[in-house]
This record gives C-alpha cells, sequence and structure tokens, in this order.
C-alpha cells in the first residue's frame, strides 16, 4: 500500500485534500451550459475501487486519476472541435461498408449464444464459486451471470462497494430501455431490460453529471449494500459525440415508490408495520457507523419522503435516492461535502432546517432531522392502513363509493385517503416560509386521529411519529430505536391475525 496521497481540492476550504493507501488525486473537466467547469479533488481508495470515475469521455467530459502528492494541479481543458477533413468521409463510407455489417453479425452471433446460455443462468448459483474466489472481470461477464449471481458477487468481492468499472460499463451498454416510470429532481428513471430481467436507470443530463457523481460514490460506499436500500449496480457514462449521458442503473421495483403505493392502496396492519419496520430499518443501517479496514461511514440521507422509498414485490421496502446524502468521518469529524442549509424536499424539512438553526457542525443534526422526516412517512403509512386488511381499494380517487357500494367487503372506518403530511395547512408547492410558519411557529404537526387508538399497531406507530418529530431535535428517536420497536410489533397479536 502507498503512503497517502495529497492532493488539491476545491471542495476542501483548505483547498488541499489527503487520500489514504490505494486512493487518487482526480481531475475533472465538464460542459456545464455550454462553459467548461473543472472540479479537483481526492478519491479514496474505495472510490477507486468502483472506478467509475477515472473514466473519460473524448468530448464532454474529461477525467483524470494520477498517483503523485497535487498531480490533479493541472487545469484540463475538453479538445477543440475537429472540422470534418476531407479523408474523413471516405473513412466513414468504409466504416458503413465493412464495419457496421460485421458488427451486426457479430451481435447477432453474441445473442443466440446468449439466448442459449441464459437457460444456465438458474443453475448457475448452485455451482457458484467461494467467496474468497478472486473477482474476476471476465468471469463476472459470463454470459450466464443473471442479476442476482451479480449481486451476490458484489457483496462476496473484496471491495464490497461495487462491480469492477469495466463490468458496470458491459451491463449499462447492454440494457435496452423500456419505459420511462419516473421523473424527480433530475433527468428521468426508465424501467430497462438487461439479459430478459428488469432493472432501472436512472439517467442524468451532463448538466448534472455532479450530481450522478455523488450518487454512485454514495451508492458504492463500502458496506452500503442492506436489504432496505436500493441495490445498485452499475454507473457509466455514455458518451455518444456530442452529449454525455449518465447512468445510474438499479434493481427494479415495479411497485414504483411508496407514495404512488399508498395512492392506490391501501395496507393491512402487517404489511404497514413490514413497510414501517423496513424504512426503519434502511435508515438504521445508513445512519449506522461501522468501524473496521471494511468498515462504513455514518451516512445521513437528507431527502427522505414516500417518493424516495420503493416497494418491493415481497412488501418490504427499500430507500432509494441517495444523490444528497452526507458521509461523516469519525476520524476528522467532518462531513465528505461542503454542506448548505437547505437541502432535500421543503414539505418534509424538520423544523431546525427551516428556521436554520440546525448546527451543521454537528453530524448527529443530519441524522436527527432524517428522523423527523421519517416521522412524516409514518403518518402517511399509517393513514392508509386498514385495519381489517383483507380487502385492497382500488383506486384511491373512488375510495368513498367503493367502500359504501362494496360496505361488506370493505372497512370503511378505519382508514383515510392518502394525503401529503400538512396537506390541510400549506399549499400544494410550499415554500420554505409557508413550512416555517406553520411547523416553527405554530409548532402544528400532521393529526393522529382518535381511532388509531383502538388498533394496538397503530397505536404504537403513532406514538412513534410523535417522537420522531418533537421539536428539539435532541428529544428525538434514533432510526435504531425505531426500528427495534417496529420489529417488536410485528410480534405483536393484531399483527398476525
Ligand atoms: P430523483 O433524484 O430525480 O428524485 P429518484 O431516484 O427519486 O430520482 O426516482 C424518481 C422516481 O422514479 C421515484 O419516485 C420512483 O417513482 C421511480 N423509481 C426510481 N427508482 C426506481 C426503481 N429502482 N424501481 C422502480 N421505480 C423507481
Ligand atoms: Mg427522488
Amino acid at each position: 500500500m502507498r503512503l497517502g496521497l495529497k492532493c488539491v481540492c476545491q471542495l476542501c476550504d483548505s483547498q488541499v485534500c489527503e487520500t489514504s493507501g490505494d486512493g487518487a488525486c482526480w481531475n475533472s473537466v465538464m460542459l456545464v451550459d455550454g462553459r467548461e467547469e473543472t472540479l479537483k479533488s481526492c478519491l479514496s481508495p474505495s472510490q477507486m475501487r468502483g472506478q467509475v470515475f477515472c473514466y473519460s469521455s473524448p468530448n464532454v467530459s474529461k477525467r483524470n486519476c494520477c498517483f503523485s502528492d497535487f498531480c490533479n494541479n493541472e487545469t484540463l481543458r475538453l479538445q477543440p472541435e475537429r472540422p470534418l477533413e476531407s479523408g474523413d468521409s471516405s473513412r466513414l463510407q468504409l466504416v458503413a461498408v465493412i464495419v457496421v455489417p460485421s458488427c451486426l453479425l457479430c451481435i447477432g452471433v453474441a445473442l443466440g449464444a446468449l439466448l442459449v446460455q441464459r437457460q444456465h443462468c438458474v443453475y448457475s448459483r448452485a455451482r457458484k464459486h467461494e467467496p474468497e474466489e478472486a473477482l474476476d472481470e471476465h468471469m463476472l461477464m459470463s454470459p450466464d451471470k443473471c442479476l442476482k449471481d451479480l449481486i451476490y458477487d458484489m457483496s462476496t468481492s473484496g471491495s464490497g462497494s461495487g462491480l469492477p468499472l469495466l463490468v458496470q460499463r458491459t451491463i449499462a451498454r447492454t440494457i435496452v430501455l423500456q419505459e420511462s416510470i419516473g421523473k424527480g429532481r433530475f433527468g428521468e428513471v426508465w424501467r430497462g431490460k438487461w439479459r430478459g430481467e428488469d432493472v432501472a436507470v436512472k439517467i442524468f443530463s451532463s448538466r448534472d453529471e455532479r450530481s450522478w457523481f455523488r450518487e454512485a460514490e454514495i451508492y458504492q460506499t463500502v458496506m452500503l449494500r442492506h436489504d432496505n436500500i436500493l441495490g445498485f449496480i452499475a454507473a457509466d457514462n455514455k458518451d455518444n459525440g456530442s452529449w454525455t449521458q449518465l447512468w445510474l442503473v438499479s434493481e427494479y421495483h415495479e411497485h414504483g415508490s411508496l407514495f404512488d403505493y399508498l395512492n392506490w392502496y391501501t395496507v393491512s396492519v402487517e404489511s404497514m408495520v413490514v413497510i414501517a419496520l423496513s424504512v426503519a430499518g434502511g435508515l438504521a443501517h445508513l445512519h449506522m457507523e461501522i468501524v473496521g479496514t471494511q468498515g462504513k461511514p455514518a451516512i445521513a440521507h437528507r431527502d427522505l419522503k414516500s417518493k424516495n422509498v420503493l416497494v418491493k414485490k415481497n412488501g418490504t421496502a427499500v430507500i432509494a435516492d441517495l444523490g444528497l446524502a452526507v458521509k461523516h468521518d469519525s476520524g476528522t469529524n467532518s462531513i465528505d461535502i461542503p454542506t448548505n442549509h437547505r437541502v432535500g424536499t421543503k414539505r418534509y424539512m424538520s423544523p431546525e432546517i427551516l428556521d436554520e438553526s440546525i448546527n451543521m457542525s454537528n453530524f448527529e443534526s443530519f441524522k436527527r432531522a432524517d428522523i423527523y422526516a421519517l416521522g412524516l412517512v409514518f403518518w402517511e403509512l399509517a393513514r392508509r392502513c386498514s385495519v381489517r386488511g383483507a380487502v385492497i381499494s382500488a383506486i384511491v380517487t373512488f375510495n368513498f363509493s367503493l367502500s359504501s357500494i362494496n360496505g361488506k367487503y370493505f372497512h370503511a372506518g378505519l382508514h383515510e385517503d392518502f394525503q401529503l403530511p400538512y396537506y390541510d395547512l400549506v399549499p400544494s408547492d410550499p415554500s420554505v416560509d409557508d413550512m416555517r410558519k406553520v411547523v416553527c411557529e405554530q409548532k402544528l404537526r400532521p393529526n393522529i386521529p382518535n381511532q388509531w387508538q383502538s388498533c394496538e399497531a397503530l397505536r404504537v406507530i403513532g406514538k412513534l411519529m410523535r417522537e420522531c418529530w418533537y421539536a428539539n431535535p435532541a428529544a428525538r428517536l434514533t432510526a435504531l430505536r425505531v426500528k427495534k420497536t417496529a420489529a417488536q410489533l410485528s410480534t405483536i397479536r393484531d399483527v398476525k391475525e
């Protein structure tokens, strides 16, 4: 292992960062709104193992990793556009006549082979290699690998932080996009097919390269993988000559976000507890620091909300959209990126974020703000809990009429329509000021209906949310505490019924 490296760092107060062991200095330039923007910083050894960061695309985004002190001091420029030379057109013709048909032929043969090989995919796990076997890119990309195999390889590989660059890129470039499934802050999310299996592809525009980079970096944090955190598969930057498309590939969950799910369905007491336990479990894992050489830093999400939780087929849930997350470096008691006061979604901002009293030099503050948002997500979930639980309301808009028409199947009493927190107190796209007046000045919180007292699970969940949204951040529960209480809930009588 090499000694630590010092690098130029535009993101650091001192303009210098230090990376331990096998890290690198990083230098990049990209086009943002037609202007070249450079970024210089350190790459940690775990980022190096993920390797997405050293890859350059010639015209739009150039990156350079180097390995001596301050080697990233030079200022990178993008290549000026080259006019088409006379030789180029005959070269293009040659490509069109010879290379393209040969490539098509090769792809055809490869696809045929793939189809045959896919039959073996299900069996391949039975003869899986030992975890200690070296992670080999060729082996990983053998055509009989399916997603579960790759994810298994990822979690047993030495780094525990992600697949090698070549594998990530190969996966990303063999995905066929199918349909757009979501839109958020950045770009668009698509369902894609990889070797016949569904994957989700979040596409960022080159303008949002930093967000792409950041989210890929967070997902490749060592030891981050968890049943209740969205399973990251690959990051790739595809340059098509005139722009770069930035992809994040993850496991696909057909139920979509918890927001969508609760809009469409009510949940039984049992599934409410399963979802609550999943979200608390995912958050507890994010927040937890694991000490050791293969340790994990504490991470705060900073944008927890029902749209950033996805519901899995088996009824559990995962936390997604880690683009705004921050990591804590407990060695230096610092946060890994400069933070500003207000990021995230206004409706879910904690009182101390809204009135700017948050103490950003203490990492606990970010975790406590997440807990406040967790309480709001629990409230959205609990409102849709149908105590008898047997019937799912198909379309919420018709909820009222359905429940009166089909009264004998439908337990109309104990669930309410889906609403976002504070729906009755602020406008639909509230400003920080709207939120501050309600949450800080009037000290209001979402209403906890009296009926919840008649069901043990709802009563406990109601109590949990109150303890998550105290005005005093230090008084709030920890994610681990919430998780433990939710876990106890799954053993009580009216949940198992
Ligand atoms: P943004 O950073 O733009 O908010 P998100 O990662 O939150 O992007 O995704 C936006 C929306 O896309 C989500 O609210 C959800 O509806 C959908 N989505 C995202 N990832 C997946 C996935 N893996 N499976 C299914 N739907 C997804
Ligand atoms: Mg989102």
